[in-house]
């Protein structure tokens, strides 16, 4: 059975950051304006791993978030890695995470952060394509995260990309640009944000001064669902899609404009069974067929039917099927689906296969 996997996240807002992403305010992203102190992280840690109880067979680890973390004070960094680092070396902790910007990544960083026990650096990417990123304020270029990701790679750590969609100037082509250039850094993993306007930010003067359109959440979804397709064929895990939200990230709170969306991913994922669907009908003798029955792994039962049944109505209308039984089938691969029509199993179809073979 794979290990339950626990993550104790810190929060580190980026003080006095000298860049200005138009997407970005630090503050509110991560709730909080203080600075963090060795001793609120030590704290935290040990509180945190009280909930836990015994460790056996479960993988912590703990996560700085919110800023680019090799651009913060060096002391600062010191500061928090030496406690993240005395709770890995008493076996509590697996793993030490943190996220940082590509041009904040040199020889002697990595070397500093190996040292202290960092095993997953996460680089914010956002782009590959050098208008978007002067658009977006970014302050770094495309060559800066392929020589990043160079130097990462040498040292044992695993690398997760991230990537934003709907920044100034992007566009879907532009994004799956994007996509394939992180596709040919072959990181660890990847991570998919939709741009939001958040208050207070660069992003949000030009939204109100009509110099900026956010992606509807339905374009987000339609990007996200090619992209996260793929990561799929190249195999490349895309452990989140969308924003965390959190109780500042509330649409109509701080999120002003942009696809905020609580489920994002399942949003997403219900866009790739609809086209799975749709795939494996189109290949079947199908049509004006009275009764068919589709069977699905339990974790993806709401994905499949789609948001107020939408998938089935529209494979409904589309094959002239006049009933359609869903039923639970965890004996199936979780992304899997099996068509049965008069009784006899006609189709099975997994995520992969659609990936492999629909883009
Ligand atoms: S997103 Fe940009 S502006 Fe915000 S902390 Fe990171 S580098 Fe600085």
């Amino acid at each position: 059975m794979a290990k339950k996997h626990y993550i104790i996240p810190v929060f580190v807002p980026h003080k006095g950051c000298p860049f200005d992403c138009v997407f970005c305010n630090q503050k509110k992203i991560t709730g909080r304006t203080k600075e963090i102190t060795a001793e609120e992280v030590d704290e935290q840690i040990q509180e945190y791993l009280s909930t836990i109880g015994n460790l056996n067979g479960k993988h912590v680890e703990i996560a700085f978030f919110g800023g680019s973390f090799t651009g913060i004070e060096k002391m600062k960094q010191e500061e928090l890695l030496r406690i993240a680092y005395k709770w890995k070396k008493r076996g509590k902790i697996k793993d030490i995470r943190l996220s940082t910007r590509p041009d904040y990544i040199d020889e002697s960083i990595m070397k500093f952060l190996i040292d202290y026990g960092v095993s997953i650096i996460e680089l914010g990417v956002q782009s590959m394509d050098h208008e978007v990123l002067i658009k977006s304020g970014r302050g770094h270029t495309a060559e800066d995260v392929v020589a990043a990701v160079k130097i990462m790679k040498q040292y044992p750590v695993e690398i997760g990309l991230q990537m934003m969609i709907g920044l100034p100037g992007d566009t879907i082509e532009i994004a799956n640009g994007t996509a394939e250039k992180i596709i040919d850094l072959s990181p660890s993993f990847v991570r998919i944000y939709p741009t939001l306007v958040v208050k207070d930010t660069y992003l949000e003067k030009m939204y109100l001064q009509g110099n900026y359109n956010s992606l509807s959440i339905e374009e987000a979804v339609v990007i996200s669902k090619g992209l996260l397709l793929k990561f799929l064929k190249s195999e490349i895990p895309v452990i989140r899609v969308g924003l965390q939200p959190t109780e500042n990230i509330l649409l109509g709170k701080e999120v002003i404009a942009g696809p905020f969306h609580p489920s994002f991913r399942q949003l997403v994922e219900s866009k790739i069974f609809k086209g799975m669907l749709d795939y494996a009908l189109s290949r079947q003798d199908i049509k004006n067929h009275s009764f068919i029955e589709i069977q699905v792994n339990d974790r993806y039962l709401s994905s499949l039917v789609g948001h107020k049944k939408e998938n089935i109505n529209f494979i409904k209308n589309k094959y002239s099927i006049k009933k359609i039984k869903i039923i639970r089938n965890n004996d199936l691969k979780d992304t899997c689906i099996k068509i049965i029509k008069s009784g006899e199993e006609t189709f099975v179809l997994n995520m992969k296969e659609y990936a492999n073979n629909a883009i």
